[in-house]
C-alpha cells in the first residue's frame, strides 16, 4: 500500500501531463497561432478532438499516446508523416511522474491532490503559452487565483472565520506584499513585465503560502537565469525573444518545484 499509492500517483501524472499538454497546444492553435483564424468552433477544439501529429495533423495512434514509453514504441517518428516527435514529450511525461510520485510520498489528503491536479493544468498552459507567444491567457490566471483562494479557504484553514490562527494571515500577507513589489518593478522596468505576471504572482502565492511563497520570485529568477546562460551555448534551446523574457515560465516552473517542498501536513 506505502508503494502502491505514489506508483499510482506518478503514473496518473504521466498520462495528465500528457493530456495538459495537448490541451495547452489547443488553446495555442485556437487563440494565440497565425492559423487561429481557420478555428472555426474555437471551444469544440480546444476541448474535443484527439492527440495529432504536429506536422500532418495525423491522429496519434494507441501505443503512442502511452506516456513516455509510448515515444519509444514509435521509435520517436510521426507514424505517418516520419517526421521526428521533440524529445520533451517524454522528457516532460517522465518529470511529470516524478513530480506526482513525490506527492503521492507526501499522502495528500484527497482534497490536496485534486487542487494539486488543476493547479498542474493551469501552470502548464500558463508556462507553455508564455514560452510560446509570450501571452498568459487570463483565464489561466483567474483559475489559479480561485484555486489559490478555494485551497486557503476550503481546504488549509476550514475554520478561518474563527480568527485564531495566524497562518492565514501570514499566507495573505506573504503573497500580497510579493503583488505589490512586482507592481513597482513593473513600473521600475518600464513596464517591460507585464501585468499578468503581476497577477500571477499573486495566486502562486495564495497557493504556496509562507514561507515558501518568500522564496519563489527570486528562485524563480535564477531558473530564468540559468535558463538564458545555458541557451548562450546552445542553439538548440528555443526562446521567443531576445529581450523579453517569458517570466510566467520561470514561475511556473519555480512554483512546481517549491511546492514539492510543501508540508502539506
Ligand atoms: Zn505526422
Amino acid at each position: 500500500m506505502a508503494v502502491l499509492m505514489p506508483v499510482a500517483a506518478a503514473v496518473f501524472f504521466a498520462v495528465w501531463h500528457s493530456f495538459c499538454d495537448a490541451l495547452a497546444w489547443r488553446i495555442y492553435e485556437a487563440f494565440y497561432s497565425p492559423r487561429r483564424k481557420q478555428v472555426a468552433d474555437k471551444y469544440r477544439f480546444v476541448l474535443g478532438g484527439s492527440s495529432r501529429c504536429e506536422a500532418c495533423s495525423a491522429p496519434v495512434s494507441i501505443r503512442g499516446l502511452v506516456p513516455v514509453v509510448g515515444f519509444f514504441l514509435v521509435k520517436g517518428r510521426c507514424e505517418r508523416c516520419t517526421r521526428p516527435i521533440s524529445w520533451r514529450f517524454p522528457v516532460f511525461e517522465a518529470l511529470a511522474a516524478v513530480y506526482g510520485l513525490t506527492l503521492g510520498l507526501k499522502e495528500l489528503a484527497p482534497a490536496e491532490f485534486v487542487l494539486a491536479t488543476i493547479v498542474y493544468a493551469l501552470i502548464w498552459v500558463v508556462i507553455a503559452t508564455d514560452y510560446r507567444v509570450l501571452l498568459i491567457p487570463t483565464e489561466a490566471i483567474l483559475g489559479l487565483l480561485i484555486t489559490g483562494l478555494v485551497g486557503l479557504l476550503l481546504i488549509r484553514y476550514p475554520q478561518w472565520y474563527r480568527f485564531e490562527s495566524i497562518d492565514l494571515g501570514l499566507d495573505l500577507s506573504v503573497a500580497f506584499v510579493w503583488y505589490a513589489l512586482f507592481h513597482l518593478l513593473r513600473i521600475a522596468s518600464g513596464y517591460k513585465m507585464g501585468l499578468a505576471d503581476v497577477r500571477l504572482v499573486l495566486a502562486l502565492g495564495f497557493l504556496l503560502g509562507h514561507p515558501l511563497a518568500l522564496y519563489l520570485p527570486g528562485f524563480a529568477a535564477m531558473l530564468a537565469i540559468g535558463f538564458y546562460l545555458l541557451r548562450r551555448y546552445s542553439v538548440l534551446i528555443y526562446a521567443p525573444s531576445e529581450t523579453q523574457i517569458p517570466f510566467g515560465v520561470f514561475l511556473g516552473a519555480g512554483y512546481l518545484l517549491l511546492s514539492l517542498l510543501r508540508d502539506y501536513r
